[in-house]
């Protein structure tokens, strides 16, 4: 930042943003883009040229002088190809150029990307087509255009287009009820999502020097230091020199993106962090958060440090999360999650929550899905992170308020007299709640307030997934609860009974979620079971839910992913399952037979020479001598657990079904990872420091 800048003039400065559209294009341009973006309808292709023309100026202005279609493809990190604007015109000379096709339509080959299927070979090409509700930004001296990846038959390969969809399902699905009960001037419905970022920062010595951690993102072994996090002196303690200028620097390049990082802290684990944005919607919130893990990764090395976004990069103490928090609101802002100030309102709001809450339920396996990956499994369940099994918190107050919902025996309850309606008739609430979030933190899906916190999702995630199935599933029990509504209604009944009498079906069958106790705790794991809740641990086989008839027929009914789309999603899914898992079983075993096994023999022949030694003038020592037996005891487990390790490898390498395959990885090869790690770490204890 220059000495008199000013933040309010660094935020968004290099985003082509609503303020500068309206600037520089002609009204009636301006107009029908803001109404593109404002409905999610297709661009008018008669404007595209001019928006183009004046995209083009603005960013050469600034510095760019190329262009780039910006996708996500389901390999987890973004892509993007630049072009430059220059366009040659004869005799020598070139003009700078750039049209309306290519801001919305681009044509990168597809075929180095997964496509699980979806794309034959013969046909590589793919298309991206610009999201115009997601501001072009220069980053890099590129002009950056947010956009989505299809292939040639139109089928997504990447993860903003199905979030777009999904966002639109629930658009439709909440409009109806908004309606229902009322609100005539709402325009549309927006799901909000403010991700608050975990993460590590590590000497990058210490991070090139593990290659455990360069290459898998996590330490496959390595004795617990001597000082954790058990003092508990890190979480909210004060940053470091050298981290909090990393903080500083990153907090300035992201406002310049319009990236609102508005809150930053020491996290729980010795050298964790995090970073919450200014929540938004939910589109613009994955595009931030990506550039958010980018900025982060780019800018430590100027600090001498490694950012680590994988979920679990220590044993022993806490991993990293991506804390989803979301709602949906109204495009005038109305927050449709926080409770309102009279029983009007409040119904209104008791009916949202329980939607969602009912949709957790009954699509508890694909949320759990969404967050599965070999990275993000380390995670849950171990200290601070949830567990794997997804519940919902709703805290005390309103677990009352659901349960005199539930059982009041009089119809009018919505227009109980004052006395009696209390329950619904607490301006309080709102209040109330906030102040009681009650910081279940043990919880995956916690509501706090006026949003609910997924918590399960992976530091390194790209969090649209998780947020295209909430979205969905609520968009499908909205409808639900309207089309039950609207059946009532139609046989006679007052439509306040009909919203109640459903409303309270809704309460009724989402019990088994809802658990506001330890979500660590082993009882809870047990309850759970019993609960019929979804308890499955391994993630090929959790993957496996994506095409039960059940989620088939949501995701196409809600126009969020065909058939096709999801095979060929959970084929990547078990693919790079296999590849995660691969690429550590390599590590661990190359690190433990190249290095670990020879350090050791190395110490136990200095024992040995010792021990020879001294008996040749007569004395004896037996605690070197156990030394030896011990050491030589664990290299030599070590050494046969690897070979058993590459054995399994090698049978699971030549398994053709790519389903098969990775539950072959899941319970033949990454079962050995413990295994060794112990045997390592224990040896770590006992030999010389020195080598
Ligand atoms: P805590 O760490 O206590 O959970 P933070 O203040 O760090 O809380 O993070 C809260 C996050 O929730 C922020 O990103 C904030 O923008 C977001 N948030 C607040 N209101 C909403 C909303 N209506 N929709 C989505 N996210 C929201
Ligand atoms: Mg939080």
């Amino acid at each position: 930042m220059e000495k008199n800048e000013r933040i309010p003039e660094i935020f968004a400065s290099r985003v082509f943003s609503e303020d500068v559209m309206r600037e520089r294009l002609p009204k009636d341009v301006y107009k029908s883009l803001m109404n593109t973006i404002d409905t999610g309808k297709e661009i008018d292709a008669g404007i595209a040229d001019v928006v183009a023309g004046a995209m083009k100026d603005w960013a050469i202005e600034h510095g760019a002088t190329h262009f780039t279609h910006w996708f996500q493809p389901l390999t987890g990190v973004t892509a993007e190809k630049h072009d430059a604007f220059l366009t040659p015109v004869g005799h020598g000379k070139a003009i700078m150029e750039f049209s309306g096709k290519e801001l919305i339509k681009g044509e990168p080959d597809a075929s180095s990307f997964p496509s699980g299927g979806l794309r034959a070979t013969f046909e590589a090409r793919g298309y991206t087509a610009w999201d115009p509700a997601s501001y072009a930004f220069i980053k890099d001296g590129s002009l950056y255009i947010p956009t989505a990846f299809c292939s040639y038959g139109g089928e997504a390969l990447d993860t903003k287009t199905p979030l777009l969809r999904s966002m639109d399902a629930i658009n439709t699905a909440a409009m109806r009820i908004i309606r229902l009960f009322g609100d005539t001037t709402a325009k549309r419905i927006i799901p909000t999502v403010g991700a608050e970022q975990e993460y590590f920062l590590i000497d990058e010595a210490d991070f090139k020097a593990r290659k455990d951690l360069y290459y898998c993102g996590r330490t496959l072994f390595g004795a617990p230091a001597i000082k954790g996090q058990e003092l508990e002196d890190h979480y909210f303690g004060v940053l470091p020199t050298k981290v909090s200028a990393f903080m500083k620097e990153l907090d300035i390049e992201l406002w310049r993106l319009g990236i609102s990082s508005k809150t930053k802290h020491n996290e729980a684990a010795p050298a964790q962090h995090e970073l919450a944005p200014i929540f938004s919607t939910t589109n613009i919130a994955v595009d931030h958060n990506l550039l958010t893990m980018e900025y982060m990764r780019k800018l430590a090395p100027k600090y001498g440090m490694a950012c680590l976004l994988a979920e679990k990069p220590f044993e022993g103490i806490n991993g990293s999360g991506k804390h989803n928090n979301w709602s949906i609101g109204t495009d005038s802002g109305q927050n449709l999650l926080k409770p309102g100030k009279n029983p009007g309102e409040n119904k209104q709001f008791l009916l949202f929550l329980a939607a969602v809450v009912r949709a957790v339920d009954e699509y508890q396996d694909l949320l759990r899905l969404s967050v599965a990956h070999p990275g993000n499994d380390h995670r849950l369940g171990g200290y601070e992170a949830p567990p794997a099994i997804i519940s919902s918190f709703l805290g005390s107050q309103l677990a009352e308020i659901l349960e005199k919902l539930e059982t009041c025996e009089d119809d009018d309850v919505f227009n109980l007299s004052t006395r009696q309606s209390v329950m619904l008739d607490i301006p309080q609430i709102p209040e109330l709640l906030v102040d009681n979030t009650d910081r279940n933190r043990t919880s995956p899906f916690a509501f706090t307030g006026n949003r609910f916190e997924f918590r399960a999702v992976g530091s390194s995630d790209n969090c649209a997934d998780a947020m295209i199935v909430l979205n969905t599933a609520v968009a499908e029990a909205l409808i639900d609860f309207r089309k039950k509504v609207d059946g009532r209604i139609a046989k006679g009944e007052k439509k306040d009974k009909a919203i109640y009498e459903v409303l309270r079906e809704l309460i009724r069958k989402c019990k088994a979620i809802r658990f506001d106790g330890n979500g660590y705790s082993e009882e809870w794991r047990k309850e759970a079971e019993s609960r019929g809740l979804d308890c499955e641990v391994s993630a090929p086989l959790v993957l496996d839910r994506y095409l039960d008839k059940q989620s088939i027929n949501l995701f196409s009914e809600m126009g969020v992913y065909t058939e096709k789309e999801l095979e060929a999603r959970t084929e990547i899914k078990w693919e790079t399952y296999v590849k995660k898992v691969q690429i550590e079983a390599r590590v661990l075993g190359e690190l433990a037979m190249n290095h670990i096994v020879p350090i050791a023999s190395r110490y136990e022949d200095i024992l040995l020479d010792k021990v020879w030694k001294m008996r040749q003038i007569g004395m004896t020592s037996k605690s070197d001598e156990e030394l030896i037996h011990l050491i030589q005891g664990r290299t030599a487990l070590i050494q046969e657990l690897v070979n058993q390790m590459i054995e399994a490898r090698k049978v699971a390498n030549v398994i053709e079904n790519t389903r098969a395959k990775a539950i072959a990885y899941h319970d033949t090869v990454g079962v050995y990872f413990d295994r060794i790690r112990t045997e390592i770490d224990k040896l770590e204890e006992v030999v010389d420091d020195q080598i």
